[in-house]
């Protein structure tokens, strides 16, 4: 979006992506410009040439640090404030889905947190018209909000209008949850539970990733496809997974500012369609991008392990 929002439609193109993610204003400031009549024009045109759906293939990001379930009255309301900017800048644009981080409970009492978040949502629904807010799973760390699915199942329980919100599935943040997704089989388990939990139609979005840390680390720390502990095998899976096709799968992965990264990860999910999971193309790839990872993945492997360690001592101690 850098040198106006309209950009980033130009941005997505460039790379080959039918779908894409952006923020709405700078993800570090409360306050920004608002977006000009002419701009959000443009944007919309520049949608409609290049085949962009601003309904169904966008997904802007929240600032990272809104966070609705705040216990201090006035930090909520701060975050509040911004939230609602950004659902506003939505439908300026005409985009129907927008992605969020639920927050944290802090310290306060975590049931009341997620009432707090639920009763922030519906108030933005109805200062809204129509664009979907999607609640994104966490990575499980202190007292976040939606690091398990029955986090959110609750939240979307407390929420009066339903068909106004969604969830945001994020391969790196549910591994490192604890929710092991690296084999056909697993991944397939993990989606039967969402449906059990939350209910399938909620499934909105993916944001694709790999992990640096190994599961159940609680670290949000996100790794190049197939360099990570999750390995290729899930994406060739996703990029196969028939129920989701049409919503928009979103990469976060590190690329140092080098977007053609994208693209060239955006053409890796291409070529894995259609491809066996005993495909010796497949095999070789998956193989050749993990010795890629090897090395950052037994740096943070060493530091879980020194970590589990040192709680392992701590509650033997207590
Ligand atoms: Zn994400």
């Amino acid at each position: 979006m850098s040198g106006g929002i309209s950009n980033a439609v130009l941005n997505a193109m460039d790379i080959g992506a039918n779908s894409f993610a952006l923020f709405l204003k700078s993800p570090r400031k409360w306050v920004s410009p608002d977006i000009k009549d002419e701009e959000a024009e443009k944007f919309q045109t520049l949608c409609k040439q290049y085949g962009y759906n601003p309904r169904t293939d966008i997904l802007p990001h929240g600032s990272y640090f809104i966070n609705l379930a705040n216990p201090e009255p006035e930090k909520e309301e701060k975050a509040y404030g911004s939230f609602v900017d950004d659902l506003k800048r939505c439908e300026k644009l005409n985009i129907g889905l927008y992605n969020f981080h639920p927050g944290s409970s802090l310290d306060s009492d975590h049931k009341e947190a997620l009432a707090r978040l639920a009763k922030n949502i519906n108030k933005a629904i109805k200062e809204t018209s129509f664009v979907k807010i999607v609640i994104e799973n966490m990575a499980g760390h202190g007292n976040l909000i939606g690091s398990n699915l029955e986090d959110i199942r609750e939240v979307i329980d407390l929420i009066d209008d339903k068909s106004r919100v969604g969830v945001c599935l994020d391969t790196c943040h549910s591994f490192a949850a604890g929710y092991d997704i690296t084999t056909a089989e697993k991944f397939h388990e993990f989606l039967d539970k969402f449906d059990q939990v939350i209910g399938s139609e909620y499934l909105s979005a993916i944001h694709l990733n790999d992990s640096k840390a190994p599961l159940g680390a609680n670290r949000d720390l996100h790794q190049k496809l197939g360099y990570g502990f999750l390995g290729l095998e899930v994406f060739r899976v996703i990029a196969n997974t028939e129920r989701l096709k049409g919503i928009p799968i979103v990469l976060e992965t590190p690329v140092e500012n080098d977007d053609s990264i994208y693209g060239e990860e955006i053409k890796l999910l291409e070529w894995l369609q259609n491809k066996k999971e005993t495909d010796n193309d497949f095999i070789n790839k998956r193989d050749e991008l993990s010795k890629k990872g090897a090395k950052e993945r037994a740096e943070h492997l060493e530091k879980f392990e020194t970590k589990q360690a040192k709680t392992t001592k701590r509650k033997k101690k207590a």
